[in-house]
């Protein structure tokens, strides 16, 4: 937490004639590097469960009942489809829509190519259609399972508009697995989950540990729905692309998906600890004491399956390297189905539309997203041409569409725009420049009349957002930020898409007065991004030798391993460039304790 109080004062410089202050706030988590190499699979599953039971000792007691009510109904299943050859069964497929967000830095790294290989290997593996099944010992061919669940990409979003069902986004935040993982919040620096309801939620994304490979949480827990779907790394997504061997054969989601499905590991419900007593509570698959690592040699045999075949350490639920593993068997097959049939936060997916594009209107533009002004402030200047990028979701292509640009709810400029966009195509429209005063103003761009007509489906075509223009002072300047705020001529915004994350104005405390400015990094742990406060532009008298620039400031860690920086830059250039006054960070700014 950075909770930060300041007044800028100003008086004078001969340098040059105007200056410009700005504070940034940077939230910043300590980086651990990244090795080359995954020695061997890490799944986070078990011990974010675990975690989850530490902390919550009630959920565990319901979880357990829940697992309890689960095994019967399993069990029942089991018994009624006993003695059916896996390949006389009639199953209902069943399609689960997916959605793919992948956060990194450079998300254009996973290609749509590499999603594609991703979904290819999940409907072959589910399907029991893998190619490597010919690896599967004669001893365990009979118990070789064909699940009824196939994947796709989701074809429309949670709005009904078209969509590849793959999401990019650009961010330094890494998956932290358990509760709270801030990759599944865009307050964190994350991206929120689709409708749980609707879809199968896939973050791929860099792990916080570079060994973890993924992880889920099984079903029957009381975690916030937001949380559902699973977390995969990049660096074990799919087969081509950022895929690194020995997992760049896709099993990482295969596995994953298979606790989704209520499928534990094959040694038991617990971190690779050697025993027989625990068990995977699927009948057909042999009692394992602990995990298999790498490519292991068949047979194997151990303390709870001492006789041959031995072990299955092919199962796609034990930990063995992605080319080792090639089988469900039909009892975890079976397994999975139940759960769909009998948890709650499941059994919406069965019904979900999500793998059904939806009716296109001929005439239908959504505005996607404002480019300018995009929650920017505009130092010595008034003047900006709102830009909209707009997507064609219309069946015909658009040829002409109206750009209409409200500034504080005042009657809108509208601009007439000729175009060629064909359907479902993106590209950026703009309208005339706009001169605007100085102070916090809030916009709205939207779209009307495409293709000279009424638009049928005019919930998507508005884009809003808020930014400042900076006015001028001269010095000496002094600043309480005891009245409105952002105070008059002075700018706020901040480098991420959350408006929320902007400066705030904190009465709780206050150096003099009752007022200072607060810099939340800690409800908005934004890795990498940085909130702003700019001055106004002040006027320095020409006869000045120097200029100073006094604030004072309160600010705790959340932690040890926060790493919050506090910067004062100035600008001779109207903020073109900024030079360094002041960077204080972590320990160095703390004021009291964690
Ligand atoms: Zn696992």
């Amino acid at each position: 937490m950075s909770n930060v109080g300041k007044k800028i004062f100003v008086n004078k410089t001969a340098a040059s004639r105007y200056i410009l202050l700005a504070l940034l706030s940077f939230g910043w988590l300590t980086v651990s590097s990244q090795s080359n190499t995954i020695k061997h699979r890490g799944c986070a599953t078990g011990t974010v469960m675990e975690k989850y039971f530490q902390q919550h000792p009630q959920e565990k007691i319901a979880f357990e009942k829940r697992q309890q009510d689960f095994q019967k109904k399993y069990e029942l299943l089991r018994k009624q489809k006993q003695g059916i050859p896996a390949e006389q069964r009639v199953n209902a497929v069943v399609t689960i829509p997916v959605v793919v967000h992948i956060l990194m830095e450079d998300p254009s790294q996973v290609t749509d190519a590499q999603v594609q290989s991703q979904l290819d290997v999940l409907n072959a593996d589910y399907a029991g259609l893998n190619a490597d099944s010919v690896n599967i010992p004669a001893a365990f061919k009979a118990r070789f399972g064909k699940s009824e669940l196939r994947f796709c990409l989701a074809q429309r979003t949670p709005g009904n508009a078209p969509t590849t069902g793959i999401e990019r986004f650009s961010t330094v935040t890494k998956s932290y697995p358990g509760e709270g993982d801030p990759v599944k919040y865009s307050s964190m620096g994350g991206v929120d989950a689709w409708n749980v309801n609707k879809y199968l939620n896939i973050w791929v994304c860099e792990m916080e540990d570079d060994n973890d490979l993924g992880y889920t949480f099984m079903p029957g827990l009381g975690i916030a729905a937001g949380e559902r779907g699973f977390v995969n790394s990049y660096r074990a997504f799919g087969t081509i692309g950022t895929a690194r061997a020995p997992f760049n054969k896709g099993r990482t989601a295969t596995h994953e998906i298979g606790h989704f499905f209520n499928l534990a590991h094959i040694w038991g419900a617990n971190s690779c600890t050697a025993s027989c007593t625990d068990s995977d509570n699927v009948d057909d698959t042999p009692n394992q004491s602990t995990c298999f690592f790498d490519t292991p040699l068949y047979p194997q045999t151990d303390a709870c399956t001492s006789t041959a075949p031995g072990v299955m350490f092919m199962t796609y639920m034990d930990y063995v390297d992605d080319a080792a593993m090639c089988l469900f068997t039909v009892g975890q097959t079976d397994r999975m189905a139940s759960a769909m049939n009998s948890f709650s936060e499941l059994t919406p997916l069965l019904s979900s539309n999500g793998c059904v594009p939806p009716l296109l209107y001929n005439n239908d533009v959504e505005a996607q997203q404002l480019i300018s002004p995009n929650n920017i402030i505009l130092n010595c200047a008034t003047t900006f041409t709102p830009q909209l990028l707009i997507r064609n979701i219309g069946s015909t292509t658009l040829t002409v569409v109206n750009i209409n640009t409200s500034v504080d709810g005042q009657t809108p400029a509208v601009k007439t725009i000729a175009l060629s966009l064909p359907s479902l195509q993106t590209t950026t429209i703009s309208g005339d420049a706009i001169t605007v005063s100085a102070g916090y103003h809030s916009i709205k761009v939207y779209t009307t009349q495409p293709n000279g007509a009424s638009d049928q489906f005019v919930a998507n075509d508005t884009a809003t957002n808020i930014f400042s223009v900076t006015g001028t002072a001269t010095a000496p300047v002094s600043e309480g930020f005891e009245s409105s705020f952002p105070p008059q001529g002075w700018g706020i915004s901040n480098t991420s898409d959350v408006k929320e994350y902007n400066p705030v104005k904190a009465t709780n405390t206050a150096h003099s007065g009752g007022a200072s400015v607060k810099f939340d990094n800690y409800h908005y742990q934004l890795f990498g991004k940085s909130s702003i406060l700019n001055s106004p532009q002040v006027t320095i008298p020409i006869t000045a030798d120097s200029v100073k620039v006094t604030f004072w400031h309160a600010a705790a860690q959340a932690s040890s391993s926060s790493r919050d920086t506090l910067v004062v830059e100035y600008s001779t250039d109207c903020g073109q460039t900024f030079l360094t006054g002041y960077k204080k960070g972590g320990n160095d700014l703390k004021t009291k304790t964690d």
